[in-house]
C-alpha cells in the first residue's frame, strides 16, 4: 500500500517538524540514547518509507532516493555524529544515522 504525500501534507509535516525542532531545542543528541528506535512497521514509518538501512530503499518506489543519502546527511537529523538520533518527523523516537525516508532533505554544503 503506497501513500503519496501531496504538497499540503508535506507542508504540514514541515510545519510540524519545525515546531518540534524548536521544542526539542539543544542537547537532543544527548537524550537520543534514551529514545526507542523507530518501528519501521509503524504507520508513520511506512507512510514516509522510512528504513533504518538506506541501502534497502526500494528505489523503484522512491524515485527521489539519491544513492548515498541517509539520515546523517539530512537537515532534520538531530543526532550529530551519533548512530541514532532524533528526527522531528518521528517525535519520541530515534532514527538511524544510516536510515532514510522520503522526506529526506540534504544538508546544505
Ligand atoms: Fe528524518 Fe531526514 Fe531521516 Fe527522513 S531522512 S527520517 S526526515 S532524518
Amino acid at each position: 500500500m503506497s501513500k503519496m504525500i501531496d504538497r499540503r501534507g508535506f507542508g504540514r509535516i514541515c510545519a510540524g517538524a519545525a515546531a518540534a525542532a524548536v521544542l526539542l531545542g539543544r542537547g537532543t543528541a544527548s537524550v537520543a540514547a534514551d529514545l526507542p528506535h523507530v518501528d519501521e512497521n509503524s504507520a508513520q514509518a511506512k507512510s514516509l518509507g522510512y528504513t533504518s538501512d538506506a541501502s534497502k530503499v526500494d528505489k523503484a518506489k522512491y524515485a527521489n532516493f539519491v544513492a548515498g543519502s541517509q539520515c546523517s546527511g539530512c537537515q532534520l537529523f538531530q543526532g550529530g555524529a551519533a548512530e541514532w538520533g532524533p528526527c522531528p518527523l518521528f517525535a519520541g523516537s530515534a532514527v538511524s544515522a544510516k536510515g532514510w525516508c522520503s522526506a529526506f532533505a540534504k544538508k546544505p554544503a
